[in-house]
């Protein structure tokens, strides 16, 4: 293990036997927790397993009534979570208060939807199987293994482990071993409210812990959000196994802004979401194509915006929070130094920002190319690109020309338009003259095309991606025989003739 020099140098640092939660403002360890063992995580999977069997019989009014009450509980704790999700990934306030505030929309959508998007459907069976009855039933997976990372250490639990719960599955959730605090808080407060303790559980350590959910035959479904990389590592695992999988991965969100845009709007949008969290957000905008025509105006505007966005500590810099890991910092530091080396000019910036700290000067850059990492990798950090296009044409295609496809908007006041244009840009969510917000509006369904991810969380979409699709169908009246059981009769042919005539001819 490498010596521990200062306290960017513990972050990111694994013992074999204990995590150290590490606060990333003050570099000091807020706590350190257990990393589970292989035979503990196997108990943990095996009596979650058994505790699935009696809880997919409550009914989801039961479930939902059980949810409602953690939400309550969640509310009349907030300050304390918010603390512990500040603390955890040097977030600011603010973030902290919206963390709380969408995983309880996401709560309150869940519990309320439950009922009717896993109801049990009667399909009409056309025309001939008249004599028979069709339903659809969505039935539980058994147990689900959950991996989440670290950017929002309330939400991204949440997300995964509320509509598992709900869809009547058993849930062992591995937070991100950068965050694992919040998620243990929101497994207590779980615990109180009455959800069955062995139901949902908690799994601590890296990659390594993760690995042992993806590979035990009990976990029936993968529900993972992170990167591309290692998502692309699980999805490859699962194959192995015919194992289910939601994959819920990075991001590099164009932004795509038209002349007609009301530009002050773009402006203040671009620079709320290239920075907000840090730029630790897979939705936040990452690069950004500006008609010409209106490109100096829009630049200049997100320039100065730019320049009274606060960062760092103390009372007068409450903007934006500090980057969460270690590891993080560096990559952001080394795509920009690429992005240098190969002619950007980054105004008043010292890339090494304060050696003490993992707080990050916010970033503009308007002179890239396409040869630049910055240009094809996640930032995942307070840097927004911007380049000018043509036209239109041109703006989509730059838009397309990466395998992301997770968030795109599309600034315009033409809404016609943007709608005809969002028909065309490879992204599973689109929102039209505004940024992110389609996140908290969790009736429609979120998910990545392209290397951004497999499946969908929100809407009913999202319930029903934690169930397994059943189809029933019964015979109706009992007769001894079908008319195509042995032997046929010849009439039967002669009917049968008819019939393919008739109804499909
Ligand atoms: P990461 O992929 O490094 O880690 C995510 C989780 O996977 C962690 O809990 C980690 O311990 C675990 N893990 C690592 N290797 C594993 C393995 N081999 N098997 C099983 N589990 C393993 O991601 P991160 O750095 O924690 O998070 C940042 C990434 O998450 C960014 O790319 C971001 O865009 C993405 N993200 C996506 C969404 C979304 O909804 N699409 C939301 C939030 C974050």
């Amino acid at each position: 293990m490498k010596e521990k020099n200062n306290f960017i140098d513990q972050i990111d640092q694994v013992s074999a036997k204990t995590l150290s939660c590490i606060n990333p403002i003050s570099g000091k360890t807020i706590k350190s927790i257990s990393i589970s063992t292989k035979e503990e995580i196997n108990r943990k999977i095996t009596s979650a397993c058994e505790a699935s069997k009696i809880w997919k019989e409550i009914p989801i009014i039961e479930r939902s009534r059980l949810i409602k009450k953690a939400q309550k509980e969640i509310v009349s704790k907030k300050d304390e979570l918010i603390e512990l999700a500040i603390s955890e990934t040097g977030k600011t306030e603010f973030d902290g208060i919206i963390e709380i505030l969408t995983t309880l929309e996401i709560m309150r959508f869940n519990r309320k939807m439950a009922s009717r998007a896993l109801a049990s459907e009667v399909r009409p069976l056309g025309l001939i199987m008249k004599n028979k009855r069709g339903k659809v039933h969505y039935r539980p997976y058994g147990v689900v293994g959950a991996i989440s990372p670290w950017n929002y250490p309330l939400i991204q639990p949440a997300i995964l482990v509320v509509p598992a719960l709900l869809a009547g599955n058993g849930v062992v959730l591995k937070p991100s071993e950068f965050s694992p605090l919040t998620a243990l808080k929101m497994k207590e407060i779980f615990d109180e409210v009455g959800i069955p303790e062995d139901l949902f559980q908690i799994v601590i350590g890296d990659g390594e812990v993760g690995k042992v959910l993806v590979e035990s035959s009990s976990i029936k479904l993968i529900a993972f959000t992170g990167s591309v990389k290692v998502g692309r590592k699980i999805a490859i695992n699962c194959a192995e196994q015919l194992k289910p999988v939601i994959l819920e991965l990075g991001g590099k969100d164009p932004m795509i802004v038209l002349k007609d845009a009301n530009l002050k709007r773009a402006a203040r949008a671009a620079v709320w979401s290239g920075f907000h969290n840090a730029g630790q957000t897979c939705i936040s905008v990452e690069r950004i194509y500006v008609d010409e025509n209106v490109a100096d105006d829009f630049i200049q505007l997100v320039k100065d915006l730019t320049n009274l966005v606060s960062y760092g500590k103390g009372p007068n810099f409450s903007d934006i929070g500090s980057i969460s890991t270690k590891s993080q910092f560096e990559k952001i530091t080394s795509l920009l130094q690429d992005a240098i080396d190969k002619g950007a000019t980054i105004d008043n910036h010292n890339i090494n920002n304060n050696n003490d700290s993992l707080f990050f000067q916010p970033l503009v850059i308007t002179d890239s190319d396409d040869t630049m990492k910055i240009m094809k990798e996640e930032i995942f950090g307070p840097v927004i690109v911007i380049s000018k296009v043509r036209n239109e044409k041109e703006a989509i295609k730059k838009a397309n020309s990466m395998n992301f496809g997770l968030n795109a908007s599309i600034f315009t006041r033409n809404k016609k338009k943007a709608r005809l244009l969002a028909k065309n840009i490879e992204a599973g969510n689109i929102i039209i003259n505004d940024v992110e917000t389609n996140y908290f509006c969790v009736d429609v369904p979120f998910g990545g095309i392209k290397h951004s991810g497999i499946g969908r969380l929100h809407g009913i979409e999202g319930l029903r991606s934690f169930s397994q699709i059943q189809s029933v169908v019964e015979d109706r009246f009992g007769f001894n025989k079908e008319l195509w059981w042995f032997p046929v009769a010849g009439i039967t042919k002669k009917i049968f003739r008819a019939i393919i005539q008739i109804l499909y001819g």
